[in-house]
């Protein structure tokens, strides 16, 4: 170390690291705001930080191999004639026909039928094959409006509104142009290669007690047949679940910061939003200070991964759990094939987050024909259908485990903490103690 100093040879500064250093470079060079696809890509708070109590004496477990554990869950049993009957606690979560392509949605619409869950259209309206769909399709109608035509909403098993994404709260989708071509812009009626800004609220509602009328129009318009759904981004939770479910919401979905997006910018999708694990327990308290959990059903989506995830979303409270990344990834996502076109994109499989280019390199978020040929939709929808029965078998084995015969009665008694921060956040006790700290 011929005169040199040791501590002069750093690494970069943890408060400027690479990535922030890169981000400034970028912003200054391009002067435009960073978008990025799939979801945040920080380390947050997650179900990581939970693990169930098997049983023991105090509990018996539950022989799998007897009658087992149920899996079968009702949503929207409140108002509607006809509530959506899932054989398992997972839906698939909105991903519109624009952010995926035509085989992706195919596929998604194949494995949710074929696998006895929901598929949720996502923005940009409901595409001819969730039309035909053997399947529950649960219709979204976002703020953006885009797509949407009243003659649709009598093809849905229940109707979605969308107050908020977990990806964004408080702010509007995007899509780009490299995403909108002929069939894309017919669906939305928009000109081809043309961006789509869409809006952060709705138009023709305000405030909670307008979005009440809106329900009960809505109501009116399915013959109270179908449940109606509110979603919302996890922010201030307790107050907004008890809003919907006093405007008249039938299912809760409530989408944590994890959640996935198509396309969104980065400043909202890293640094807006709470995350999952601390948000389910607020709507939960919600739900019981009204009398009404279990009968107003909570759909717990942003982040889940696997059947522990799930599994621990369900302990924690809630009724069902919504994947969209993780199905993604089931059919393709990232997959390491195609290292050539991960490289064009200046990624590698594994850490790409491109979606919002329109050059995914598996075929699923792009229009482009090669790409999108690369998608098999039979080979995609079974590999999807296998990720959703082993997530139902790992939920059905934890309850098992903890004694239960339904996955529903899994409860947060069930659970313990490995940090205080996760404690706190999901209101159970820190491993090893009888301490939840806050309470
Ligand atoms: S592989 Fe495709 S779907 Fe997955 S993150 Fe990249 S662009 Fe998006």
């Amino acid at each position: 170390m011929s005169g040199i100093d040791a501590r002069h040879l750093v690494s970069a500064s943890a408060m400027f690291s690479l990535e922030v250093q890169q981000a400034i470079h970028r912003a200054a060079e391009t002067g435009t705001v960073a978008i990025q696809g799939l979801g945040v890509s920080r380390p947050v708070p997650h179900f990581d930080e939970l693990v169930f109590l098997g049983a023991g004496l105090v509990r018996r477990p539950v022989e799998a191999c007897g009658e087992g554990c149920k899996t079968n869950v009702t949503l929207g049993t409140r108002h509607a004639q006809r509530p959506i009957q899932l054989a398992r606690p997972i839906t698939l979560a909105g991903m519109s026909y624009g952010a995926v392509g035509y085989n992706a949605k195919q596929t998604l619409c194949l494995a949710a039928a074929r696998s006895g869950t929901s598929l949720t259209t996502g923005e940009g309206g409901i595409t001819d094959l969730e039309r035909q769909s053997n399947g529950a399709i649960i219709y979204q109608l976002t703020p953006g409006r885009s797509g949407l035509h009243p003659d649709d909403l009598c093809h849905a098993a229940a109707l979605e509104i969308v107050v908020s994404q977990g990806a964004r709260p408080g702010g509007g989708g995007l899509l780009p142009a490299a995403k909108v071509n002929e069939r894309v812009s017919q669906q939305r009626r928009l000109p081809p290669n043309t961006a789509m800004y869409s809006a952060a609220r709705h138009p023709d509602w305000l405030d909670a007690d307008e979005l009440s009328l809106k329900i009960r129009e809505l109501r009116e318009l399915t013959d109270w047949q179908i449940p109606i759904l509110v979603k919302l981004g996890a922010t201030r939770v307790a107050e907004d679940v008890t809003l919907a479910v006093k405007a008249g919401a039938d299912v809760i979905v409530l989408d944590g910061m994890q959640a996935g997006t198509g396309s969104s910018p980065s400043v909202f999708v890293e640094h807006v939003g709470i995350p999952t694990v601390a948000a389910i327990r607020q709507a939960v308290e919600a739900l019981q200070a009204l009398g009404l959990h279990r009968e107003v059903q909570l759909v717990v989506s942003g982040g889940i991964r696997n059947g522990a995830d799930a599994a621990k979303a369900l302990a924690l409270g809630a009724d069902a759990v919504s994947i969209g990344t993780a199905a993604l990834m089931a059919i393709g996502c990232n997959r390491p094939i195609y290292n050539f076109d991960y490289h064009k994109l200046g990624t590698e499989a594994g850490a790409c987050h491109h979606c919002h280019t329109g050059r995914c390199p598996v075929g699923i978020t792009t229009h482009d024909v090669q790409l999108e040929a690369r998608l098999d939709v039979e080979a995609e929808a079974e590999h999807l259908q296998n990720f959703l029965q082993v997530m139902t078998l790992e939920i059905q084995a934890l309850a098992e485990a903890c004694g239960k015969r339904h996955v529903l009665h899994l409860e947060p008694e069930d659970l313990v903490a490995l940090s205080v921060e996760a404690a706190a956040m999901a209101k159970v006790p820190l491993a090893g103690t009888h301490w939840i700290p806050g309470v």
